[in-house]
């Protein structure tokens, strides 16, 4: 009930100050990767999806799956005050493309390609993993001229941005770069449901634009909003983590299904290595996100040889 009235409301608001919502697709990858369907990976690796998850640890050898991934830049209405990427600036559309791919700094498809062994030795024999087998194709960068959704209509880890403008969602990962929804607090960060085993997946992201402006050369940066792009990247890697079905690499219910994630320093937030222990696992929260333990890496292959986002239509 609760869930109808908050849609009524925007609804209801939408209509009251005239939400003009605008779409524009400004830029589209190139199609130069292969989606493996799920039956050619299963048959491949020889392993069925109800077996162990252990059993999909990824090899060299492994096919690689490709996510699909459109990303949704929110602007305000107004053409003047965007307060957010325009697909007109070059600069801003070569950022962009450089989360996944390319740029001076490790992209996602870096992070899962090129996984850091663990800071601190794990309490199973499993060796890790450099290459996850997983990868990120970016089907195109979209833009939305709607002031709701430059705030995600308020809600952190809403689902405005989703519900408006989600594309291909049976199929697509859709990520949300929105402003902000608090002005007292520009720290970047995302959201992103689906370990939990939600119908929906998305990613809401804030603040990345701010953080942008705070670290263009010459200009000072507080150092307080995430540090660089360097952090970004890995943070959205984060979300995508959830997404895929991993929750946070701290929680006990993760150490028991993931006992290689090895995470003997219990507290959230910690900075290797000045903190013994804190872990470097991409679903920490410390300020290295660099590594995946086989098991973990397992579960996101067995999710994605018998879930939609590795499906060919
Ligand atoms: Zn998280």
């Amino acid at each position: 009930m609760k869930k109808v009235l908050y849609l009524i409301t925007i609804f209801i608001a939408q209509n009251i100050f005239g939400q003009q919502v605008d779409c524009d697709l400004q830029y589209t990858a190139p199609v130069t990767q292969k989606s493996y369907s799920s039956s050619l990976a299963c048959v491949n690796e020889n392993v069925g999806s109800n077996t162990n998850d252990v059993l999909y640890e990824p090899t060299v050898n492994t096919l690689i799956k490709t996510v699909r991934v459109n990303l949704h830049v929110m602007q305000k209405s107004n053409p003047l005050i965007p307060d957010n990427f325009v697909s007109t600036n070059p600069d801003h559309m070569a950022y962009l493309n450089s989360i996944f791919n390319g740029g001076n700094y490790p992209s996602v498809n870096d992070v899962y390609s090129n996984l850091d062994a663990p800071l601190w030795g794990g309490a199973t024999n499993d060796s890790y993993i450099v290459d996850s087998r997983i990868r990120f194709q970016l089907m195109g960068i979209y833009f939305h001229k709607d002031d709701l959704g430059w705030s995600n209509n308020g809600g952190n880890c809403g689902s405005y941005c989703y519900d408006n403008y989600k594309i291909n969602e049976n199929h697509e990962l859709n990520i949300f770069l929105y402003g902000t929804h608090d002005i007292n607090n520009t720290s970047v960060g995302g959201c992103g449901p689906g370990f939990n085993g939600e119908s929906t997946n998305y990613i809401v992201y804030k603040n990345t634009y701010i953080d942008y402006l705070a670290h263009l050369p010459g200009t000072p940066g507080s150092g307080l909003l995430g540090g660089n792009p360097g952090v970004v990247n890995p943070l959205i890697a984060h979300e995508i983590g959830h997404c895929l079905g991993l929750h946070h690499s701290w929680l006990s219910t993760q150490f028991t299904l993931f006992p290689d994630i090895y995470s003997p320093h219990l507290s959230v937030w910690c900075s290797p290595p000045v903190d013994q222990y804190c872990t470097n696992n991409v679903m920490g929260y410390s300020n290295d996100k660099s590594f995946l333990s086989p098991r973990q890496l397992g579960h996101l292959h067995q999710l994605l040889s018998g879930g939609w986002r590795e499906q060919n239509n």
